[in-house]
C-alpha cells in the first residue's frame, strides 16, 4: 500500500490498539485509490428507531466516525459522508419498557415503526419520536453526520431500481439465505416484504409469487411472526414506492448497494448476516465494504450498581460522572477486545484519559500529535492540557473526606495542594468539570453508603497517635506522613500496611483509598485532625 502517494504524505504505522482507525484508513484509501475525486467516501452506520438511543447507539456512530477522522487526514483532498441509516420501515418486535401507553403499542406489533403514532404524543410516529430523541444524543459528541431514513428512500423510489433488481434475482438471493434459517422458516422465506393494503402488517405477509416484469408480488396476510397477526389479505402489489420494504439481510445489501458504502462495523453478533449480505451485495453487483466486527460490552459486574440506574452505564451518566471525552476515549480503545462498563470503573477511565491528555499536551509537534488517539476525540472546546498532576480518584476521596459541596471551599483546597490547577485556562476548565463529576458520583454513589466506622478501643489508640503526629507536624512532607503511617504499622500489626484498612474506615468510612501521604496533604493535616477526632469520639 503506498500510503506516501496520498496527499497528507506517508503517516509512520499505528503503535497501539487505540490506532485502529488509523490501520483502517489505510485500507480505505486502498479501495477507495481508483475513485473519481470528487466521488464521497461512504462510512455508514445503523439506528434501529424501535427503542431509545443508548450506549449501544453511541458505540455503533463514533466508532466509524474515528475512521472516517483518520481517513480525512490521510486523504485531505477527498469528501468523506457518515451516514446513519435509520430503519423506520422495520416492524415493531416488542413493546420497549421504557414508553408510556404499552397497552396500545402491543396492538401494532408488526407495524413499521415510521407507521406507528407517537406514544408520547409530541411527533407525527413513534419512529420520529426516538429519531429525534437520537439527535439531542449524538449532540454532545460532535460527531459529523447525516441522517438517511429507510421511509424515505423506499417512498420516494431511491430504492426501487434496486428493488427491481432484487426481484429479478430473487431466487439466487433465496438459494444463499434459505440455508442459513431455521428449518420451519426456509419455505416461506422471501426477500420481499410487502405492507399489507388493508391493515398496515410488514411481518405477518407471505409472499406467494413474483412478478419481476411487473416489480409486483403476489402475497397473503396471515402469517403469526414474532407478534404480529395477519388481516387474512390475499392479492398482488406492487414492490416499489414504499409498498415493501426487503427482508432484514437483504436490506444491509439493499443499502450498501443504493448508498454505495464504503465501510461499516458491526457487532460480533452481526459476523454471519455481514457476509450474507456481501454476497447478496455481489449478486447485485455490488463489493462488500470494509470493516471488522467489534465485541460487545459486558456489564455483569455493573449489576450491583444498574438497579438503580438501569442496565450498565448510560450515555447521560457519562455526562454526569466524566467529561464526555473519557466516554470518546474509551469507545475508542480496543474494540475486537471485549471490555467490562460499569459505573464503579469510572474513576479509573478518567484517570487514563487525563494521562493521556498530559502525553498529548507534551508532544513535540502537530505530527506527533496527530498521531495520538486523542487527535480523534477532542473536541473544539475542549481542554487540550492538563498540567496538574492530581488525579481524579484524589479529587474523589478529597470530596469524601471534606464531606462538603461547597465548590470554591473544595476548590480552594485542590488549588492549595497544586496550585498548577489554575495555572492556565485549560487546565483550570477540566479541573473544575472533574469536581463537579467527583461531587455528582460521590453525591449518587458514596454518600448513600457511606459506612459509619466506631473504631475498637485499640484502634482508637492508633488513631490518636498519628493524629497527635499530625496536629504537631502540620508542614510534613507526604513522604515523611507516609513514614509515620508506616512507623505506626509496624507497631502495632505483624505487617506495616495492616493499619490501611484502618485509616481509610475512619477517614473515608470505606475499605480501599488512595496514598495516604499524598491525600493528607491534599486534605491537609488539620482536617485530617478533625476526622481522626470525629471517629475516635464515637462510641458503639
Ligand atoms: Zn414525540
Ligand atoms: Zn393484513
Amino acid at each position: 500500500m503506498a500510503a506516501g502517494t496520498q496527499s497528507g504524505g506517508a503517516r509512520s504505522a499505528p503503535a497501539s490498539a487505540e490506532l485502529w482507525p488509523h490501520e483502517e484508513a489505510l485500507k480505505v484509501a486502498e479501495r477507495v485509490r481508483r475513485y473519481e475525486p470528487s466521488r464521497p467516501v461512504i462510512f455508514e452506520c445503523g439506528f434501529g428507531p424501535s427503542g431509545l438511543p443508548h450506549l449501544g447507539t453511541m458505540c455503533e456512530v463514533l466508532r466509524p466516525s474515528y475512521v472516517r477522522h483518520a481517513f480525512q487526514m490521510l486523504a485531505t483532498q477527498r469528501p468523506t459522508r457518515l451516514i446513519v441509516f435509520i430503519d423506520d420501515m422495520d416492524g415493531l418486535r416488542k413493546v420497549p419498557e421504557n414508553v408510556p401507553r404499552r397497552d396500545e403499542l402491543v396492538r401494532h406489533l408488526g407495524e413499521p415503526v415510521s407507521f406507528i403514532a407517537d406514544p408520547f404524543e409530541c411527533c407525527k410516529s413513534f419512529a420520529d419520536h426516538m429519531i429525534g430523541l437520537l439527535g439531542g444524543f449524538l449532540e454532545p459528541v460532535e460527531v459529523d453526520h447525516e441522517l438517511i431514513r429507510a421511509s424515505e428512500m423506499y417512498r420516494s423510489g431511491q430504492f426501487d431500481e434496486a428493488l427491481k433488481l432484487i426481484l429479478a434475482r430473487h431466487k439466487e438471493i433465496i438459494a444463499i439465505v434459505a440455508p442459513t434459517l431455521r428449518e420451519e422458516n426456509r419455505a416461506g422465506w422471501s426477500p420481499i416484504m410487502p405492507v399489507c393494503p388493508q391493515c398496515g402488517q410488514i411481518n405477518a405477509t407471505a409472499v406467494t409469487a413474483y412478478h419481476p416484469e411487473r416489480a409486483v408480488v403476489e402475497f397473503s396476510c396471515e402469517r403469526g411472526a414474532v407478534g404480529a397477526q395477519g388481516c387474512g389479505w390475499r392479492g398482488e402489489q406492487s414492490v416499489l414506492g414504499g409498498k415493501a420494504k426487503v427482508g432484514w439481510k437483504a436490506d444491509w445489501a439493499l443499502r450498501w448497494f443504493v448508498l454505495k458504502v464504503d465501510y461499516e462495523l458491526y457487532g460480533k453478533d452481526l459476523i454471519d448476516s455481514a457476509r450474507l449480505s456481501g454476497q447478496i451485495l455481489r449478486i447485485l453487483g455490488g463489493e462488500p465494504p470494509l470493516g471488522f466486527p467489534f465485541e460487545m460490552f459486558l456489564d455483569e459486574i455493573g449489576h450491583k450498581i444498574s438497579k438503580s440506574v438501569g442496565n450498565g452505564v448510560e450515555v447521560e451518566q457519562w455526562q454526569r460522572y466524566a467529561p464526555i471525552e473519557v466516554l470518546k476515549f474509551f469507545l475508542l480503545r480496543n474494540p475486537r477486545r471485549a471490555r467490562r462498563l460499569y459505573l464503579e470503573a469510572l474513576p479509573q477511565q478518567v484517570d487514563e484519559y487525563l494521562d493521556a491528555v498530559r502525553a498529548y499536551a507534551a508532544a513535540p509537534n502537530d505530527e506527533a500529535r496527530g498521531n495520538s488517539p486523542l487527535a480523534l476525540v477532542l473536541q473544539r472546546k475542549s481542554p487540550r492540557r492538563f498540567d496538574s498532576q492530581l488525579s481524579f480518584s484524589m479529587m474523589m476521596n478529597l470530596v469524601a473526606a471534606l464531606g462538603s459541596s461547597d465548590r470554591n471551599f473544595i476548590w480552594s483546597y485542590l488549588q492549595r495542594y497544586d496550585a498548577a490547577i489554575a495555572a492556565d485556562r485549560e487546565t483550570e476548565a477540566m479541573g473544575r468539570a472533574l469536581m463537579d463529576c467527583a461531587l455528582n458520583f460521590y453525591q449518587d454513589f458514596v454518600e448513600p453508603t457511606k459506612q459509619v466506622f466506631v473504631p475498637s478501643e485499640a484502634e482508637r489508640e492508633q488513631l490518636r497517635k498519628l493524629a497527635a503526629f499530625l496536629a504537631g507536624n502540620a508542614d510534613a512532607s507526604a513522604e515523611e506522613i507516609e513514614r509515620k503511617i508506616y512507623d505506626l504499622g509496624r507497631e502495632h500489626y505483624d505487617k506495616p500496611g495492616k493499619i490501611f484498612p484502618l485509616l481509610y474506615r475512619a477517614l473515608l468510612g470505606q475499605e480501599r483509598g488512595p496514598r495516604l501521604g499524598a491525600f493528607i496533604r491534599l486534605a491537609t493535616p488539620a482536617r485530617i485532625v478533625e476526622l481522626l477526632g470525629a471517629a475516635i469520639a464515637r462510641t458503639p
